[in-house]
């Protein structure tokens, strides 16, 4: 299958300020490379400040990267001028943690779900006003309910509205940020249904970002894990959940609820402490202060992404000395 994703080695950087520029360089994202094959759905999880957020955003230029390249149906997104980026952001749509923030808080529901295809130029006024009524249908909502304002919605409507208004353009790729974390358990399974059919009835590619991996098991078929601005791990579904490679993974995964009784012997470990802060971090590997299996080299020498078994890589010295 083709990759419809394809990123390599993006990094954003921040600070080094002051003049002359001497403040730490903050690095936010660094080397981060993955491919997301059309149709596919990529999971990217980690804890708060890992990176993932920001991994997503530079992927759609939503903030610039210091490093990279990005891409998507064989454009180089990175290097496209504004008139053809904006083109391309209706192939190219993000769906954030909270609609509140994201939706106009005076303007209906249905002037926000068919503005997309004004802003692209795309059909009239009256064929953009039936297409928005059939999405909004689509994703649970009346026609009558585009008339109201997002503050009369509920959080699970107004994630249902954001659904609406990023598929109007039909796009290929959405990117979801963590899209239920602000919602109840029941309505977070309701969203997650109602994003899995619409991902096969579109055709959608997903790179999903979430620190749940309970919900990533769900939703993708592969696996990404970052920790301090690198991806650490990066696997099939299945490889990654049977056999978690990293100590970081693993530790994350160890209070995930596992349904397969076979898989309830894989080894257990607590994550203890804080992450590092990016503007301080640890020499060698990024997780050795938290790491139970640390030993001399990783205060020494930082892991490389290394592969281990097929389309299944994981950044530590010692990956093959665990079962
Ligand atoms: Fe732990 Fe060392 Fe592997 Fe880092 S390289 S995850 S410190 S065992």
């Amino acid at each position: 299958m083709s990759a419809l994703v394809t990123a390599r080695d993006l990094a954003k950087h921040f600070g080094g300020g002051g003049w002359p520029r001497t403040g730490p360089v903050v690095r936010a994202i660094d080397g981060v490379s993955f491919d997301i094959p059309r149709r596919g759905a990529l999971g990217l999880v980690g804890e708060s400040g890992s990176g993932k957020s920001t991994t997503a955003r530079v992927l759609l230029r939503l903030q610039e990267p210091t490093a990279g390249r990005f891409r998507f149906d064989g454009e180089d997104v990175f290097a496209l001028r504004p008139a053809a980026l904006r083109r391309l952001r209706a192939r190219m749509q993000i769906i954030h943690q909270n609609p509140m923030a994201a939706l106009h808080p005076a303007m209906s529901v249905l002037d926000q779900v068919r503005r997309p295809l004004a802003l692209q130029g795309i059909g009239t006024r009256h064929s953009r006003t039936e297409a928005a009524i059939e999405l909004m249908s689509q994703v649970g909502l009346s026609p009558e309910q585009g008339r109201r304002m997002p503050h009369q919605f509920s959080g699970g409507q107004r994630q249902r509205v954001e659904i609406a208004r990023a598929l109007i353009t039909r796009p290929d790729f959405l990117v979801l940020d963590e899209p239920t974390s602000a919602l109840d358990v029941s309505v977070q399974a309701q969203i997650l249904r109602l994003l899995t059919g619409l991902r096969a009835e579109f055709g959608l590619t997903f790179l999903f970002v979430s620190h749940d991996l309970g919900v990533i098991r769900h939703m993708c078929d592969q696996v990404a894990v970052m920790y301090l601005g690198r991806i650490v791990e990066i696997a099939p579904k299945d490889s990654f959940f049977a056999t978690p490679r990293h100590p970081y993974a693993q530790a994350l995964l160890s209070v995930v609820p596992v349904p397969d009784p076979a898989q309830r012997t894989r080894p257990r470990s607590r994550l203890t402490g804080e992450p590092p802060s990016p503007r301080n971090p640890p020499s060698g590997c990024a997780f050795h202060p938290r790491c139970p299996m640390a030993q001399d080299i990783c205060r020494r020498e930082a892991p490389v992404l290394r592969p281990l078994a097929p389309g299944h890589s994981a950044a530590c010295h010692l990956a093959e000395a665990r079962p």
